[in-house]
């Protein structure tokens, strides 16, 4: 891949089992374990529902009382990947536009990076609403119309919001939520599923570890 100082460098980067260590709903559905969120769980890892369809039914199966709780359990237990401050960091210092895509949600999602310095309006994820009696999810980014995926937070449609013939789009990601995306982008940074997939569907990829591997990776772009 070749970038021309004409270019402008997007990343779109994951949020759950990237920028944390690991997924973040699973290990809050996990944790409180309510009735009947493992078939939920299955079925959209099997592709019989969607993750917007999934999601919302298992965060429906959780009281709206538990808001405190629940939230306080999400952000003690995230881990983040080593080297992510670095790495806003060195995009800042080279002038790289570091949007976060997540399929999380925004009662963990804002507070585990409230520490690292990415202004709000670029972090992208679902919202939740304790207002009933169960917890219900909003998603204000959902699919536009050339996605029929019904993703929930559809990264294929933010990637398209931001393209144009002078942005490179590089992709960080390690799930299978990641794929359409990373099927747009000039280059997918990737690790665990996403890895495999990458490998399987021939597409521009390198591995990452953590946030250091990273930035080597971009290194190789921008020096
Ligand atoms: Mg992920
Ligand atoms: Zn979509």
């Amino acid at each position: 891949m070749f970038v021309s100082h004409l270019q402008k460098i997007i990343i779109f980067c994951d949020f759950d089992g990237t920028i944390t260590d690991s997924d973040n709903i699973i290990n809050i559905m996990r944790y409180y374990h309510p009735p009947g969120w493992e078939t939920i769980k299955d079925d959209i890892l099997a592709g019989r529902i969607s993750i917007r369809n999934g999601v919302g039914r298992m965060f429906g199966l959780l009281p709206a009382s538990w808001r405190e709780e629940i939230t306080h359990y999400a952000i003690k237990q995230a881990t983040i990947r080593p080297g992510f401050d670095k790495f806003i960091q060195y995009c800042q210092e080279h002038n790289i536009r570091l949007l976060i895509t997540s399929g999380g949600i925004d009662f963990f999602v804002y507070p585990i990076l409230s520490s690292f310095s990415v202004p709000r309006q670029d972090i992208y994820c679902n919202s939740s609403d304790f207002s009933s009696e169960h917890i219900q999810i909003h998603w204000p980014y959902s699919c536009d119309a050339q996605c029929s995926m019904d993703c929930g937070m559809c990264k294929p449609s933010i990637l398209r919001s931001h393209s144009n013939i002078d942005t490179i789009k590089i992709v960080i990601g390690d799930s299978i939520t990641d794929l359409a995306a990373a099927k747009m982008a000039d280059l997918v940074i990737a690790r665990d599923f996403l890895l495999q997939k990458c490998q399987e569907h021939s597409l521009p990829y390198k591995e990452f570890v953590t946030f250091y591997d990273v930035i080597e990776i971009l290194k190789e772009f921008t020096n």
